[in-house]
């Protein structure tokens, strides 16, 4: 049996930050549905260019390219013990597409932990993000600067901000994911897998309280 999770929550809540940490502590494969249009964007494929017209709005991708995409990614022989998924699934549909997905395959969700904080956290979230060109690794500058501006820890690369992580376009997505994917919070708590997890604290306890949630404590 391999473990899939799945990470729900607002945008700039800190899934990514949590997933790479959670990934590296886990060793289950951290799978992005925005880095990977993020990725499909830099390269300019058809899915790509598709996904950016979307993207630049704050609007979702459609559900058939974004199940598709994350079908593709999950059946890969990385992903064997697992995946924890970030930004994924995003609307009703999607959830259900995760669910036979997963059955097909045997397997089943382990848990959805929903992170939350209130929106001027979010927000101010959002605003101070740099993210790395090269891998899509997350900072903040106040919360978790690196070690040299501009830079990537991970790998040098450069850091900039994200055409989505504008002020305008922030205000959009908050408003998408209410609509849209809030929903899933109620599908997940009726299927019994939701676990509440504070966002808005130091990013070792928000890390520690997955853990925990991951492991059934
Ligand atoms: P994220 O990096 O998760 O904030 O995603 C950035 C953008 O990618 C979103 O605002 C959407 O335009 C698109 N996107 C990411 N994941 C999904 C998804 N599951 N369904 C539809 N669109 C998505």
């Amino acid at each position: 049996m391999a473990t899939y999770i799945v990470l729900l929550g607002p945008p700039g809540v800190g899934k990514g930050t949590q997933a790479e940490i959670l990934a590296k502590q886990t060793g289950l494969i951290h799978v992005s549905t925005g880095d990977l249009f993020r990725e499909n964007i830099k390269n300019q494929t058809e899915l790509g260019v598709l996904a950016q017209s979307f993207m630049n709005k704050g609007e979702l991708v459609p559900d058939d390219v974004t199940i598709a995409m994350v079908k593709d990614r999950i059946s890969r022989p990385d992903c064997e013990r697992g995946v924890i998924l970030d930004g994924f699934p995003r609307t009703p549909i999607q959830a259900d597409a995760t669910k036979a997905l997963l059955n097909e395959m045997g397997e089943d969700l382990a848990v959805v932990p929903y992170i939350t904080a209130p929106n001027d956290v979010i927000i101010e979230r959002l605003s101070g993000r740099w993210t790395c060109r090269a891998h899509g690794h997350i900072f903040h500058e106040k919360f978790n600067p690196p070690a040299t501006q501009g830079v990537c820890d991970h790998d040098g690369s450069e850091l900039y901000q994200r055409d989505d992580d504008k002020k305008e376009t922030v205000k959009h997505r908050i408003q998408v994911y209410v609509e849209q994917t809030s929903p899933l919070i109620e599908y997940y708590r009726k299927a019994g897998l939701l676990v509440d997890i504070r966002g808005d604290q130091e990013i070792e306890k928000v890390t520690q309280d997955l853990l925990d949630a991951i492991e059934g404590k």
